[in-house]
Order: structure tokens, then C-alpha cells, then sequence
């Protein structure tokens, strides 16, 4: 280990202390492989003591007023605007992406802040005054306990930032397990927090890996489980906290698609497609992974995209223009070698390929924009998510084909259509299966008053993140019955 690097400490009752454990893992920043700080791979006693102070603190802070918790929101949200470029700054060395795109995440943590706020709006119950004669009922919404989070790399702060505020807003206490190849920004998240006047134990971060997983997952004083990472992981941590009987949701892998009629205007939709197969690297649960070219649209579109794909800029996200930073680790750039090798083999034209360029033989973990043409659902680059800057085009000749091809994948988080026709939209509309929908929209990601509503393998539980379903899932109900 170089001793001279930072190592990182886990945020345990107001506290920064060190991980009970002597395994350590390096952070590089992707742009250039060198090493931002030592993160611990907390053991499960550093899980134990978070969880029993966040109890502690439920005592109280689920009995705080909670308009007076709001304001705590209030404040933080001040705090997190005036340190919008420096936590910008934070989020592109460590994962990589643009100043720019880190810029707009920091904005989307800001804003699902600014939703928590209104929790005395949000918390408000029910009641009925006549359910019988003289009899009334109401319904009163309160806290579930101590919450574990487990957050993924590609958006250090936006989804940590779907979970810990409006969970806190709601009374709960909150033990966050940022991804350890991000872990930077969680604690400058939980610096600020306690800045803004959240009292001790409120939050806690514990950094590492599955061990601080599986003991949150199984701890029997954590009532529930938010979760946002790759399928496989999504689905056993599903199954594994329901079956500690904990609610939970865990929001999971993409492959999302773009269909793009004949009809539509094609600049248009090539810099939206361009911007959300080749922004953040690939590496966005609502990136588009898949073009599907419908009848005519295929050879303008193609050229079109090529030749934007030509033009990126690509490079370390703090430097000026630059569109695509590298991905996350050196092991996910030769996995996606992997896939671009896997393409060809089995059949797809490789229009463009990343390998070529020359930002992929600097330091630092680069891959350029990648094109596949005359791809089919047989081959694994269509089946499986690459989470990187790889675009696969499909032909097909109608929308109908082009719905029929979209819902035979696995995943439904998101899929958008590119089209001037009102009857197209409507089709789409009735017939896609996936839960969050853009028309002539890139990356159709909904804000944080919304759910973040992925399908199939894209999700597992019932209430999603953010929204009125995040109220509903950091809370639970009383019902009173009444005879006065
Ligand atoms: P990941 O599944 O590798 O890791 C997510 C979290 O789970 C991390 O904190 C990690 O430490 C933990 N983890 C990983 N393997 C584990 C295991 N075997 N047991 C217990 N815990 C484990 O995901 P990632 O690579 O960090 O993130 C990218 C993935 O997240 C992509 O699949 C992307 O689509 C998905 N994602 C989905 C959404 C959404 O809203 N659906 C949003 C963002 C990212």
C-alpha cells in the first residue's frame, strides 16, 4: 500500500472512523490510473455498529417534528448548491465521466433534496370523519426504522441521493453502502449533511464491499433494503432481504432501445442517441444500447451516426469539450473488448470500432465510441448489458417489428421512439414493455417527484425509488378507527 495515499474512513455516529479491518482497496481515477485513496473493505462489526446507532438515533430523530426535519433539508440543499463544482469536480475523477454530465448529476441529487424537503406535505395521511354513524377513520403515516442503502459507481451522487434524503425526511435513519469503486463523494455527501445539522447517527456510511451487504441484508435491525446495481446483484439481494423478511427494492441492469421511424427527424434524433449511447461512457442504467432503424431510417441514420461518433471528443472529463471519459476500471475495459470480439464473431458489422482510437492506448481506462451494424437477438451483444460506449443497430421493416424485437429483451427499464407520427406514439405507448418512455427524448429518466419505474429483469420489488412510491416505501401506516 502507499502510505502516503488517503485511506478512506467509514461515517459512523457523527463520527469518521477507521474500518475495523486491514483490507484496503485502491481507487484510481479512470481518466489516468492514478490512485485517488484507499477504501476499506469494512468488515460486518463495522456494519453492526452503524446499524446500532442509526437505531439509536431513530429514537429521537423519527420524533423530531417534521418540519423541523425538513429544514435540515432546506439547508443541505443550500449547502450541495454552493458545492455543486467541487462536488462535480469529485464525481469525474472519480468515475470518469464529463465536468459536464457530472455537473447535471450533481443537479439530480440536488433536486431529489429539494423533493425530500416536502415531507410535511408528503407525510400527510388520510381520514374519512363518517365511515359508520359516529364513527371516524383516518390513516397516519410513519417511519419503518433504520434503512441500508447500496449504491452503484456510474452515479456516485444521484443514487445515493434517491435514497438517503427522503428516507431521512421521513424519520428514518440510514446506513449507506456506497459502491467502492466511487466512494469519494458519499462521504463529502455526508460531511456536508452533518454541516447542514443532521444530528448524530442519522446517517452513516460503510464503506466495502459484499460482507457490509450481506450483513445489512440480513441484520435484524434494518427494516429495509434499497438497492441500485447490476442484475444478478439486484436479484439476490432481493431474494436474500425478503427472505430476512424486509421490504425492499432493488432496481437493476438495462438494455435499453431507440426505434426510429422514417418519419423522424434525423438530426435530431442522432444527437440524442449519440449523447445517450456514448454520455457518462455507457455506463447509465438509462443509456441507449440499442438502435432499432425502422424501413428507410437505416442508411441516413447509420451515416449520421458514424459520423458524429467520428467527432467525439474524447478524454480526461475535466478538460474542456470533452464528451467521453473513460470507463470505470481497466477489467471493465477488456470486458468490453470481450464483447466488441463477441460481436464480430458472431456476425455483426463493426462500423466503428473503439479499439482504433488512439485515446484507447493512453493511461487510463479508454474505449471510443463503438458502432455494430446488422445486429440480431441471437448474439450476446444484443442480449447482455455492456454498460459501456458500444451501440448495436437493428433493422427491421415497421414499428410493429421494431416493438416486437424491443420486448423480447429481458430488460424494460427504458425505450424511446423517434417518430413525427402522433399513431406511432400511441402504438408504442399501449405496446412496449418497458416503464419509463421517451419520444424523441434520449434518455427518457424521470425527476425525482416521479418513481424511477423500470420492468422486468430491470427491477425487483414493488415501489420504486423516488416519487410517491419512495414516500410509500420509507414509511408505514397506522389506520384508526374511531367511535366518538
Ligand atoms: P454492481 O451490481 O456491481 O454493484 C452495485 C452494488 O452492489 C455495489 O455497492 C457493490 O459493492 C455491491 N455488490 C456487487 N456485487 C455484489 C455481490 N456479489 N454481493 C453483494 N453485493 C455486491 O453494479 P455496478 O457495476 O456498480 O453498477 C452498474 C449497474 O447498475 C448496471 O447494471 C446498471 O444498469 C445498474 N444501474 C441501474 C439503475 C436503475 O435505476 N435501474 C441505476 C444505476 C445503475
Amino acid at each position: 500500500m502507499n502510505t502516503t495515499t488517503k485511506l478512506l474512513k467509514n461515517y459512523i455516529n457523527g463520527e469518521w472512523v477507521d474500518a475495523q479491518t486491514n483490507q484496503y482497496q485502491s481507487v484510481p481515477n479512470p481518466a489516468t490510473g492514478e490512485e485517488l485513496a484507499q477504501v476499506p473493505i469494512s468488515s460486518k462489526e463495522d456494519v453492526d455498529t452503524a446499524v446500532q446507532a442509526a437505531k439509536e438515533a431513530f429514537k429521537s430523530w423519527s420524533k423530531t417534528p417534521v418540519p423541523k426535519r425538513a429544514r435540515v433539508l432546506f439547508k443541505y440543499q443550500q449547502l450541495l448548491v454552493n458545492h455543486g463544482d467541487e462536488l462535480a469536480r469529485l464525481i469525474t475523477q472519480e468515475n470518469g465521466k464529463s465536468f459536464k454530465e457530472a455537473y447535471g448529476e450533481v443537479q439530480r441529487g440536488i433536486e431529489c433534496v429539494e423533493f425530500a424537503a416536502g415531507a410535511p406535505t408528503l407525510m400527510m395521511g388520510k381520514q374519512l370523519p363518517d365511515i359508520a354513524t359516529d364513527i371516524e377513520s383516518g390513516m397516519y403515516r410513519y417511519p419503518v426504522g433504520v434503512v441500508g442503502g447500496i449504491t452503484p459507481f456510474n452515479f456516485p451522487m444521484m443514487v445515493p441521493c434517491w435514497m438517503f434524503p427522503l428516507s431521512i425526511a421521513c424519520g428514518n435513519t440510514f446506513v449507506l453502502k456506497p459502491s467502492e469503486r466511487t466512494p469519494l463523494l458519499a462521504n463529502r455527501l455526508a460531511e456536508l449533511f452533518e454541516a447542514a445539522g443532521l444530528p448524530k447517527g442519522v446517517l452513516s456510511i460503510v464503506h466495502g464491499a459484499n460482507d457490509v451487504v450481506n450483513r445489512l441484508l440480513e441484520h435484524k435491525d434494518v427494516q429495509a433494503i434499497s438497492f441500485v446495481g447490476s442484475q444478478p446483484v439486484a436479484e439476490y439481494v432481493y431474494k436474500t432481504a425478503a427472505g430476512y423478511g424486509k421490504r425492499v427494492q432493488a432496481l437493476a441492469g438495462a438494455k435499453n432501445h431507440s426505434i426510429v421511424m422514417p418519419s423522424a427527424n434525423l438530426d435530431a434524433a442522432v444527437k440524442d442517441i449519440i449523447n445517450a449511447a456514448y454520455g457518462s461512457a455507457g455506463e447509465r442504467c438509462m443509456a441507449c444500447s440499442v438502435v432499432v432503424a425502422v424501413g428507410d431510417a437505416a442508411e441516413p441514420l447509420l451515416e449520421k451516426l458514424k459520423y458524429e461518433a467520428d467527432h467525439i471528443k474524447i478524454g480526461n472529463g475535466l478538460e474542456d469539450n470533452v464528451f467521453l471519459g473513460p470507463v470505470i476500471r481497466q477489467e471493465h475495459k477488456e470486458r468490453t473488448v470481450r464483447y466488441i470480439e463477441s460481436g464480430e464473431e458472431e456476425g455483426a458489422i463493426l462500423v466503428r470500432d473503439g479499439r482504433k482510437d488512439e485515446s484507447y492506448h493512453q493511461n487510463g481506462y479508454f474505449i471510443g465510441p463503438t458502432i455494430f451494424d446488422k445486429v440480431d437477438p441471437s448474439m450476446k451483444i444484443w442480449k447482455e448489458e455492456i454498460f459501456a460506449p458500444v451501440l448495436s443497430i437493428i433493422r427491421v421493416s415497421s414499428l410493429e417489428k421494431a416493438i416486437e424485437l424491443t420486448n423480447q429483451s429481458d430488460f424494460g427499464n427504458g425505450a424511446c421512439l423517434f417518430t413525427k407520427e402522433g399513431s406511432d406514439v400511441r402504438y408504442f405507448r399501449e405496446n412496449i414493455e418497458a416503464g419509463m418512455l421517451g419520444v424523441n427524448v434520449g434518455v427518457p429518466a424521470p425527476m425525482a417527484f416521479f418513481p424511477f419505474s423500470g420492468w422486468k429483469n430491470s427491477f425487483y420489488g414493488d415501489l420504486h425509488a423516488n416519487g410517491p412510491d419512495g414516500v410509500e416505501f420509507y414509511t408505514r401506516r397506522k389506520m384508526l378507527t374511531s367511535r366518538w
